[in-house]
């Protein structure tokens, strides 16, 4: 049977409370299904009690739920160890939590950070940050015309001054899939320390941690049909033995004193506080979700979508794609002339077709294109080729419209 995008589309009620609508802002945030949402609210309505604390049956059910989750991330990233997962509110707070609580230790005047010309400002200015105040210095990968790392600058760039790596898995604006296997095994040769930040690749890729090998991997759970609020940072055990946490309180600690706190072993150094429950097992229906699906094929799928947007976009009249890297997700960034990108959004959103319009988060890679803003489109397994369709003929209907 041919792969039906409109057979999963169906596991997401938002669209039965909105008929027609397209949604193409996937890189944002994506749809809940059914299954996500029931989830949550059976936790709250059937199961709701404090995790780690009590002993009563009931919070001991919801610490097993909630760490249950902690499994079910490692298995799905493939880590070595469930002691690696760590649930932050999302990709930003994991970075900040590495770059304070692993990099600023560490960091002297003159060190060096290496990311990417397309990384997401969550990506970008804690390190820019952290160089600021340590008088370190930030690198950065350039691009190819393609829109893809330029390999060999990364090399040259690689220095004995370099402390820290960090680079996207998948842009979240040009749609670029990175050569993290390459990326990461350059900078193991100099036991330099690499971040991947995986916020768009675990919707799409199948990330397998234990062939990657970085030190640090982050991504949010609500770009991969989750909850938001939630996220997870996976530390190499050997990573988290030397750092600090970003937050101190309740939860997180082996014994306090008024003079003394020494922290937990483990995660939960990192989880101070009541941590997001609902979010945690919110985010475990959703990998529970993904799990059930045939991997592969969608993975096949979002490669000829891919393809096929791209086909179709390239032939309207005065587009300006930004990016064609030959490994690509099903994202778009795309502009024209004379129209801006918010009266496009606008236009598309009057044909009840959601896109993004802006910088993405990506300032500096905007600056690159020299644009301020683009319009972007990007696709998940439930959008149909019948879509990509209605976006082509609302754009054309679109110039027309503002000739
Ligand atoms: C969305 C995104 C982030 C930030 O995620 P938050 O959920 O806002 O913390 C970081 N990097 C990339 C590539 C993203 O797409």
């Amino acid at each position: 049977m041919a792969f039906s995008p409109d057979f999963y589309k169906k596991h997401f009620p938002v669209f039965d409370a909105n008929p027609g609508w397209i949604y193409l802002d996937h890189a944002a945030t994506t749809q809940k299904p059914q299954l996500v949402i029931d989830r949550i609210r059976d936790f709250y309505a059937k199961e709701y009690a404090t995790v780690h604390r009590g002993i009563y049956k009931q919070a001991a059910a919801a610490t097993s739920a909630y760490e249950s989750v902690r499994d079910k991330v490692a298995e799905f990233l493939h880590a070595a160890s469930r002691e690696e997962i760590i649930f932050t509110k999302g990709a930003t707070e994991s970075i900040n939590l590495i770059s304070r609580g692993f990099l600023a230790q560490r960091l002297k005047e003159g060190d060096e950070i290496l990311i990417s010309a397309m990384e997401h400002h969550a990506n970008l200015i804690p390190w820019q940050q952290l160089c600021l105040e340590k008088k370190a210095i930030l690198r950065v990968i350039p691009l190819n015309s393609k829109g893809e790392l330029d390999l060999e600058r990364y090399w040259d760039l690689l220095t004995p001054r370099t402390k820290m790596i960090a680079f996207v898995h998948v842009s979240n604006t040009l749609g670029t899939i990175n050569p993290v296997k390459r990326l990461v095994t350059l900078a193991r040769s100099k036991q330099i320390p690499v971040l991947i930040d995986g916020s768009q690749a675990v919707a799409h890729e199948m990330v397998n941690l234990e062939e990657l090998n970085p030190d640090f991997y982050v991504f949010s759970a609500h770009k991969i049909f989750g909850p938001s609020g939630v996220g997870v940072a996976y530390i190499k055990r050997e990573q988290q033995e030397e750092m600090k946490p970003l937050m101190w309180g309740g939860d997180m600690i082996k014994s306090v004193t008024f003079e003394e706190t020494i922290p937990a072993d483990g995660p939960s150094r990192f989880e101070a506080g009541t941590p997001n429950m609902a979010g945690v097992i919110g985010l475990g229906a959703a990998i529970d979700y993904i799990n059930s699906l045939d991997r592969i094929e969608i993975k096949v799928y979002l490669k000829e979508l891919a393809r096929y947007v791209y086909d179709m976009l390239k032939d309207i009249k005065g587009i300006r794609i930004m990016g064609n890297a030959t490994e690509r997700s099903p994202i778009f960034s795309f502009s024209f002339e004379d129209i801006h990108p918010h009266d496009m959004a606008t236009f598309l959103d009057s044909r009840n077709i959601a896109i993004r319009a802006g910088h993405h988060c990506t300032q500096p890679l905007m600056d690159h294109y020299q644009v301020g803003a683009t319009a972007r489109a990007s696709f998940s397994f439930i959008n149909n080729k019948s879509e990509v369709g209605k976006l082509v003929s609302s754009l054309e209907e679109m110039i027309q419209f503002f000739a």
